[in-house]
């Protein structure tokens, strides 16, 4: 019989990646949306690659535990990946409770619904790299202390903690994955690296004519997501659950990373970007450098692809969504 996977956060960048992984391995793939009244364009990352009437989507709200329960219930999962989330560092500032409610305590929720009605499905947690903050060693990995610097990090790191406790009290193959920035072409718009993939396309196209950015000396350990929903998967394949660190181990400053995107589209990035102090934040995490080691020991994880390949796709897919968009 096929294996059932459930998701939570399954139209978001992770989710569709996931998903499309788990179906080429022969899942079934469930996967929770939440109620809009913009119903059709939710499922828009799932169209993209070209999966949306494989994965069977089932209504409910990380916030709210009776719809988790119902569809853990119904969906009888062998695998649980929870990558619902309020994932925008910025916006933790401007919707703390919210972010606190959903990235905290809807860990909670949806371990709940797994202890209740499915105790023997392996549990991904989404964590992340953003723990870690004011960074306490120059390479991070499970053993290197937190100092998370937003409301974010704050609340990813219940997710963390709740997730290992839950695996201790209970029993749970339950599973923390510290992932490190990861990007595609379905990376949403308001994170650097796909603003500044769209922001070039605009410029090469002639709708725009600067890309307005905050800090762009912070240096991050970015990987593609394609690599990184491989790791999530890997990890629950263990006999053991456990806490894994998924990087590639290189950090570049969002300025070079800027500055490939602008030389593949034959720009020059100093005549277009302008510094913006409203892209500022309270707090920034200066700097983020993954060490993988214990998971490409015990996973055999490796990343595949890498930066400048992963920019120049992502810039290539926006040229090709800008120049077929609609006027208005
Ligand atoms: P996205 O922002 O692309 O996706 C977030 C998903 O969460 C969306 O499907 C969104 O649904 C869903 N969601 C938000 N609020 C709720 C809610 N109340 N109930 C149900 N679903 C909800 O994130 P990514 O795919 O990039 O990341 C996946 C996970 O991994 C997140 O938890 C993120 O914090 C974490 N992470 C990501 C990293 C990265 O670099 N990408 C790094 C480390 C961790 P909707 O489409 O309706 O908004
Ligand atoms: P994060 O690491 O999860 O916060 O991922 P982001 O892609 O949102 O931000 C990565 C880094 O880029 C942070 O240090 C930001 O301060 C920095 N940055 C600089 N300018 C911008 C901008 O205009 N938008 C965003 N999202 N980040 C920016």
């Amino acid at each position: 019989m096929a294996k059932r996977a459930l998701l939570t956060g399954v139209t978001g960048q992770d989710g569709a990646y996931l998903s499309e992984f788990l179906l080429s391995k022969g899942y079934e793939v469930f996967g929770v949306i939440r109620r809009s009244s913009h119903r059709g364009v939710e499922d828009h990352r799932l169209r993209w690659l070209g999966i949306a009437a494989k994965v069977r989507l089932l209504d409910g709200d990380l916030g709210d535990l009776s719809s988790l329960l119902r569809i853990t219930q119904d969906v009888q999962p062998d695998e649980i990946y929870n990558l619902a989330a309020q994932s925008f560092v910025a916006s933790s500032w401007r919707q703390p409770i919210l972010t606190a409610n959903i990235t905290a305590v809807g860990v909670a929720n949806m371990l709940e619904a797994a202890r209740i009605a499915a105790p023997g499905a392996r549990f991904y947690q989404a964590s992340s790299s953003e723990m870690y903050g004011l960074i306490q060693q120059p390479m991070q990995n499970e053993k290197t202390p937190f100092y998370p610097r937003s409301p974010y990090a704050v609340a990813k790191l219940y997710g963390h903690w709740i997730t290992v406790n839950y695996r201790e009290s209970f029993g749970l193959h339950a599973s923390s994955g510290i992932l490190f920035n990861h990007e595609s072409p379905l990376r949403g718009i308001e994170f650097v690296t796909r603003k500044v993939s769209d922001g070039v396309a605009r410029i090469k196209l002639g709708k725009a004519k600067e890309l307005r950015l905050g800090n762009i000396d912070a240096k991050r350990d970015w990987g593609h997501a394609k690599d990184y929903v491989r790791a999530m998967w890997m990890m629950l394949q263990q006999e053991k659950p456990d806490n894994y660190v998924v990087a590639t181990g290189r950090t570049t400053t969002v300025r070079d990373m800027c500055r490939i995107a602008f030389t593949h589209a034959g720009l020059e990035m100093d005549e277009h970007v302008v510094i913006d102090p409203a892209f500022y934040r309270p707090t920034d995490v200066d700097v983020l450098l993954g060490d993988a080691s214990k998971a490409r020991a015990t996973l055999g994880w490796a990343p595949k692809i890498g930066l400048e390949e992963m920019i120049c796709e992502m810039v290539d897919a926006d040229l090709k969504r800008v120049r077929t968009e609609p006027a208005i």
